[in-house]
């Protein structure tokens, strides 16, 4: 006995090829659309604080390597729990990065902010 099938989008049951989801064109679209234009929300809500907070490392760090406090950034509306990647140097610290800015917490409330070297070449 075969197991029966339901279209994904409005339940009815599936006839034909067993690996069918939908019962037509309408149904698989609407189903496609909807969950594209949710993921695309949330990667929009993401991309804009990952820009946000890229955008505030850039303002906050010109030099290239700036301490500050803490609340300087939570004042700039810096979201600490976002970012692109991360760093543990041999010490254990942790850097976080969002994109080629670097965030480490240091004692007393203090943020370290860095530049991820990037350019190759550079004499320094
Ligand atoms: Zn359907």
């Amino acid at each position: 006995m075969e197991n029966q099938r339901f279209c994904l989008e409005c339940g009815e049951p599936l006839t034909g090829r067993r690996d069918k989801k939908f019962c037509g064109d309408q149904c698989r679209n609407n189903y496609n659309n909807r969950r594209y234009s949710e993921s695309s929300v949330i990667i929009r809500k993401v991309n804009n604080i990952l820009k946000k907070n890229y955008q505030i490392l850039c303002e906050l760090n010109p030099g290239g390597k700036t301490t500050i406090g803490r609340q300087k950034l939570i004042e700039k509306g810096y979201n600490f729990e976002y970012f692109t990647s991360q760093y543990i140097t041999r010490e254990g610290k942790t850097y976080h990065f969002v994109y080629d800015r670097g965030i480490l917490n240091l004692e007393n409330d203090l943020i370290m902010m860095v530049v991820k070297d990037t350019q190759k070449g550079k004499s320094g």
